[in-house]
């Protein structure tokens, strides 16, 4: 008997879930991720059911040194969520939401998706933020930061957690909260994965919907210059109940809501969602096409659920992608002129740069509070996107997303950026993101949670020296 099999053998003894290697079937399948680029063979996949087969797990992993890696969502672009060789421990059937509506709070599985998560609170009328993408991980997405459509009404995604189940480098399961392991608790709301694997969080929920109000406006590259200069002027003035999107060098896809004329179109959108009526959404939209008249708009009610699901088609599961971001404090004439020429030179028609506006309550929290990286205060936060069908496209805007963050680097705000934006995240680049003072007390408390960096696989804090 290989090792190998003698290992799986042993842990699938010590698991309720199944535990697969590379002759079984669906092993090719529990391996993949949303970037289709990452290409990695795990000697093992722990596909935990609960806890405590994600407790058994760390130990084996641990006591045999293998690397571990952690999969919530799958869809990190960097990958992390598997290694070569080591264990994957996957959390994809830790997906049940559990909804308190009197309470207005949510239990949601390490491994639950956006679109799990929504589908649950919305059958309450309630909501969390989120991302714009319905098939991203609740547990990646929040353990870095989570922004959305809801991030100027209700902060970030971990603004809103009031708990969480973790299961720690020993293979303890401990609850962290304001009153329990308040460290750790302020750690992992920021900190990514590095310190410990979260089987449960419990957030807070909000009455959003059922129906929210979506304008989405859409200019080519001709008019990219007088539109981005219109929203730089325009999105400061929104109040903290309308969600804001920028969708720079987006070329228009061919679907049905898009006219005709506009498919394949390079251009730049402009989304505003509204979470109260008709007519105040018709009054806040109304200076967009005053401005700078659109080529085409798309102005409509509709469900959260779909608001949710809305730009879902612009990054299907499999498609390969390469990402770098930088945060901006303004839309200045130079930024602008870089997001102007970047439009016009991607390879890729996939390819885009969606531009985050983070202000309202989520600079109602101090600095401190939590371990997010970012400034508290109002910012956008730009992310370059290469997404591509094929290999050579993904080279071509690779290099594209490259060049277009080296230009835009002079007039960014920090030398880092939001963590969940890091397709390489290297020490520097996640020191830089954090800023100094979060990085060594994040470090501090990794060296008491995590002491051998067990929990390497994602944008590493390394364990402070003792
Ligand atoms: P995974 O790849 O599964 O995990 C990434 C890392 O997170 C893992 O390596 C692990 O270290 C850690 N991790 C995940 N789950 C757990 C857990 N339960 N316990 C411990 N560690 C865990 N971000 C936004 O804020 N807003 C957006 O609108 C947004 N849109 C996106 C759209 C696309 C198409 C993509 C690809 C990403 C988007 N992101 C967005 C970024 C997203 O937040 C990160 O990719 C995040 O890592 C996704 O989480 P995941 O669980 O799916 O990832």
């Amino acid at each position: 008997m290989t090792q190998t099999v003698r290992s799986a053998a042993e842990l699938r003894s010590a698991l309720e879930g199944p535990v697969l290697g590379p002759v079984d079937p669906g092993y090719d399948e529990a391996r993949s991720l949303w970037n289709g680029d990452i290409d990695r063979r795990p000697a093992l996949i722990a596909r935990c059911a609960s806890a405590a087969d994600v407790a058994a797990a760390v130990k084996f992993g641990r006591e045999r040194g293998l690397e571990v890696a952690v999969r919530g969502g799958g869809h990190a672009y960097s990958g992390t969520a598997v290694c070569d060789d080591g264990l994957m421990i996957d959390l994809s059937r830790l997906n049940a939401v559990a909804v308190d509506p009197e309470a207005r709070t949510a239990r949601v599985g390490g491994g639950a998706t956006l679109a799990d998560l929504d589908a649950a609170t919305q059958a309450h009328g309630l909501a969390v933020t989120g991302g714009v993408i319905s098939h991203t991980g609740v547990g990646g997405l929040t353990l870095g930061g989570g922004m959305g459509w809801l991030s100027s009404a209700l902060g970030l995604s971990l603004d809103n957690v009031v708990g969480a189940e973790v299961v720690l480098a020993d293979g303890r399961i401990v609850h962290a909260g304001p009153e329990s392991e308040p460290d750790l608790f302020w750690a992992l709301r920021g900190g990514g994965g590095n310190f410990g694997v979260v089987t449960e969080f419990v957030f807070t929920l909000h009455p959003i919907g059922p129906e929210v109000q979506v304008g989405l406006f859409f200019w080519d590259l001709a008019q990219g210059p007088a539109a981005l200069r219109f929203c730089r002027d325009y999105i400061p003035s929104l109040p903290r109940r309308a969600g804001v999107l920028i969708a720079a060098g987006l070329t228009a896809p061919p679907l049905p809501f898009v006219p005709e004329p506009f498919h394949g179109v390079a251009g730049h959108a402009l989304v505003v969602v509204g979470l109260d009526t008709a007519e105040a959404h018709a009054a806040l939209i109304d200076p967009v096409r005053r401005a700078v008249p659109p080529g085409f708009e798309v102005v409509s009610p509709m469900p959260y659920t779909a608001l949710q699901q809305l730009l879902d088609d612009s990054s299907p599961w499999g498609i390969l992608g390469y990402e770098k971001a930088a945060d901006l404090d303004e839309l200045s004439d130079e930024a602008i002129a870089v997001l102007v020429e970047a439009a016009a030179t991607k390879t890729s028609p996939m390819s885009f740069m969606p531009i985050f506006r983070l202000s309202g309550a989520f600079c109602d929290v101090g600095q401190d509070e939590t371990a997010f990286g970012g400034s508290r205060t109002p910012h956008y936060v730009c992310n370059l996107n290469a997404v591509a069908p094929s290999p050579d496209l993904l080279a071509a805007d690779r290099e594209w997303v490259r060049r277009t963050w080296t230009a835009l680097k002079p007039y960014a705000s920090n030398a880092g950026s939001y963590v969940n934006f890091l397709s390489e995240p290297d020490a520097d680049r996640v020191r830089a993101s954090y800023g100094p003072a979060t990085y060594d007390r994040l470090a501090a408390i990794k060296a008491r949670y995590d002491p051998e960096n067990l929990f390497h696989r994602n944008a590493n804090i390394r364990p402070a020296r003792q």
